[in-house]
């Protein structure tokens, strides 16, 4: 079988199919990048370990179900693989009487979803958790965490590799026929066009996914709709009043405009626009600790991450910087109101595999071919949930 695209998804599909299910197919997994190191969504993205909260069982139920089972999973790997990540729980964090009433629905849909013990707490309880944060209620989701995603993909790659899988990188696919039972699938590397038989395929391709289920099936409905997400970063050594004890701090999930604006209303007007696809859900920028690695051995770090701030990318290659420091100022000042402008310096962009029109990861055979697989629209919380997202795949194939 193959795989087409080694971010997060193939990845951790190459691993789960190899190693714990015992598959004794070949299987092949195709990267236009020429190694395997998370080029594309899946280092630029926060390393944040969600817990579950966000999803609304009505129209997420894969990314309700399956971020919930792949937090528990991803401790596990990485405790078990010594890749560097920590348990840190999260505060959302409602600064007035509007963010309230998204909080509010936030811990309703944790609750609709069974996240564990996470607790609605007051200012005192904040400032105790995080002294140099400040809101009126926040909910606590000691769940939540970070992970190094570099490191994470190198070792579900190695741990592939060594179950025979088999990496052909610098091949792009470009084509897909079909004739009888097998696929033929057209590759373009250094030494031009080759192409090779396969019996199923899985698109774990990311930004692309939607391009590779088009070319098998002209009337595939999906499209990505590339969103960017710019990040900025400080260190909290350089004042006391920015020290932070380690929680990821998030506000409460807004609504934003496709062009990245935040849409400021009331939250039954949000729901409203939201439930009619004329806004996305986001965590919105917020705080994120990282790793640092002496050695071998790992703990947090100094640097702390400001993001994502959302944009339209020209393009899904288009890493480019639109945002100042100002704007980060502006989306975090009410409640972390030690930090000023001179203290953030500009990190990173990340583009999201956002599927216009669709909310929830889709993970489903063409309807044409049903060896074909399409892993698509694999955005926030795909990092979050890519053990969960490889068993449910491995159950589709197996
Ligand atoms: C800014 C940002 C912040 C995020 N934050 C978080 C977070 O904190 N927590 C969380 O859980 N999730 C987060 N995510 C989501 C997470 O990063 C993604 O869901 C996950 O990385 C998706 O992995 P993937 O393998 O599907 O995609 P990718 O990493 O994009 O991998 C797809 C691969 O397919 C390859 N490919 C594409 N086309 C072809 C082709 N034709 N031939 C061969 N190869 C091809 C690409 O080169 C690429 O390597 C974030 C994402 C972004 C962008």
């Amino acid at each position: 079988m193959t795989i087409i695209g080694a971010g997060l998804i193939g990845c951790a599909l190459a691993y789960r199919l190899s190693g714990e299910l015992g598959t004794k197919r070949d299987i092949v997994v195709i990267e236009k990048n020429n190694q395997v190191n998370a080029e594309n969504q899946s280092s630029r993205n926060s390393g944040v370990i969600h817990s579950g909260i966000y999803y609304p069982q009505d129209i997420g139920p894969l990314k309700a179900a399956l971020c919930l089972k792949g937090n528990r999973l991803l401790y596990g790997f990485c405790k078990r693989y010594g890749v560097p990540h920590k348990k840190t729980g999260k505060l959302m964090v409602a600064t007035d009487k509007m963010e309230e009433e998204y909080l509010e629905d936030v811990y309703r849909i944790a609750g609709q979803n069974r996240v564990p013990d996470v607790e609605m707490i007051g200012p005192r309880e904040i400032s105790c958790l995080e002294p140099n944060v400040t809101g009126k209620r926040a909910l606590y989701i000691p769940t939540a965490g970070i992970v190094e995603p570099t490191l994470l993909i190198k070792k579900l790659h190695q741990l592939a590799e060594d179950n025979g899988v088999i990496f052909l990188m610098e091949n792009e696919v470009t084509g897909i026929g079909h004739s009888g039972s097998d696929f033929s699938i057209t590759i373009k590397s250094r030494s031009g066009d080759e192409v090779f038989k396969t019996h199923m395929v899985v698109n774990a391709a990311g930004l692309y996914s939607d391009e590779i289920a088009g070319i098998i099936n002209p009337s595939s409905p999906y499209i990505i709709d590339a969103i960017k997400g710019e990040s900025a970063k400080f260190y909290c050594s350089a004042r006391e009043d920015i020290k932070m004890s380690g929680l990821n701090v998030y506000p409460v999930p807004f609504g934003y405009y496709p062009d990245g604006e935040k849409l400021v209303a009331p939250f039954s007007e949000f729901k409203n626009l939201f439930y009619h696809g004329r806004v996305h859900k986001s965590a919105g920028v917020h705080l994120s600790p990282t790793i640092d690695m002496q050695g071998s051995d790992y703990m947090i770090g100094d640097t702390v991450t400001v993001g994502p701030a959302y944009s339209r990318p020209r393009d899904k290659e288009d890493y480019s910087s639109t945002r100042d420091a100002g704007y980060y100022h502006s989306m975090v000042k009410s409640f972390f109101p030690g930090i000023k402008p001179e203290d953030i310096s500009l990190h990173q962009a990340g583009i999201r595999a956002k599927l216009s029109g669709f909310y929830d990861f889709v993970i489903e055979r063409d309807p044409g071919f049903k060896n074909f697989i399409n892993l698509t629209g694999i955005d926030s919380p795909g990092l979050t949930a890519s053990l969960a997202i490889a068993g449910y795949t491995a159950n589709l194939i197996l």
